[in-house]
């Protein structure tokens, strides 16, 4: 099978800056590639030049067998869309406004009546269907969008950001929707902040900054490849003495606030001199694919 979505040597320009900077990415179908990149690493304006909302300044777009911009409205109508902001239409209730989006792929109302029951159901929203939209928390408005990208039950889902400003509850709900869709061979996109999302849904990751691809791989390769295989966390009195001492122990140090990070491939020295520093509390973990992306990127803050 081809690929459902194939970006190569994408580039777009704003005033002059690169916001992406010959991009390369193939999807594999049936899988959940993961986006992941900090703020202003041109993640969104790569979901756009992707559905031919946008136009690229230089390399082309093969979504679902089209070339972009020619064949943009064929290709995107196999592709269902969860943006980042919730844009659902608060004048009507949950089941217009799946009907209104169904119109857009040109789905007749017959047509739409009959799928909208099992829309409500995947969106653990069967009872609501009257409901007006602002009476939805948070969390049903997001599976609401999630199950409104199923209108024209598409090939491809791409989701900006599917869980940002969730609580733990929401997310888990989301997080099994998406394994359903993955279940029924759904090839999905997502942009995600959350570390622990990409390393639970995601078979294979592209870590992106200033609009280029950095590296990419399943999280279990990236944690493999790129990040010692533990981490002690230490943290309280005497940190700073030890600190100056601790390249004896570990292998690779960071501070970030009042934490040190020792990544070390052998964590049981590192334990073992700790357990002599009373004033010092540590925390022994696994590294995992957040150690990786801050490795990457850097610890700067992003605006
Ligand atoms: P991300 O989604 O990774 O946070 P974006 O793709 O939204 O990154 O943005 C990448 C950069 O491109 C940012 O610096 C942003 O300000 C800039 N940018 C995005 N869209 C526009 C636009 N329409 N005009 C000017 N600059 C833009």
């Amino acid at each position: 099978m081809s690929s459902p979505l194939k970006l190569s040597n994408l580039s777009k320009h704003y005033g002059g800056t690169a916001v992406v900077d010959g991009l390369d990415l193939e999807l594999a179908p049936g899988r959940c590639h993961g986006l992941l990149g900090p703020n202003g690493a041109g993640k969104t304006t790569t979901l756009r030049l992707a559905l031919g909302l946008i136009g690229a300044d230089a390399g082309t777009v093969e979504l679902l067998g089209h070339t972009l911009p020619d064949a943009a409205n064929q290709a995107r109508a196999r592709v269902g869309v969860v943006p980042q902001m919730d844009n659902l239409d608060p004048d009507f209730t949950v089941r217009e406004n799946l009907q209104i989006y169904g119109r857009y792929f040109g789905i007749s109302k017959r047509e739409m009546a009959a799928r909208i029951p099992s829309l409500l159901d995947f969106a653990g929203l069967a009872g609501k269907a009257d409901a007006p939209i602002t009476t939805l928390s948070g969390g049903m408005k997001r599976r609401l969008t999630l199950a409104r990208a199923l209108v024209n039950d598409p090939d491809l889902v791409i989701l900006d950001e599917p869980t940002t400003g969730l609580d733990p509850q929401a997310r888990h709900l989301i997080w099994q929707g998406l394994r359903r869709l993955m279940a029924q061979g759904k090839t999905l996109l997502l942009t995600t902040h959350f570390m622990e999302e990409a390393e639970r849904l995601c078979d294979d990751i592209s870590v992106i900054d200033h609009g280029r691809v950095i590296v990419q791989g399943s999280p279990r390769e990236l944690i493999k490849t790129h990040i010692e295989p533990h981490v002690v966390e230490i943290y309280g009195e005497g940190l700073a003495e030890w600190q100056a001492c601790a390249s004896t122990w570990c292998h690779r140090c960071e501070q970030a606030g009042e934490t040190l990070f020792c990544y070390t491939d052998t964590p049981e020295k590192v334990v073992a001199e700790l357990e002599t520093q009373p004033g010092l509390r540590y925390l022994h973990r696994p590294a995992n694919l957040e150690d990786v992306f801050l490795k990457l990127t850097g610890r700067d803050l992003r605006d």
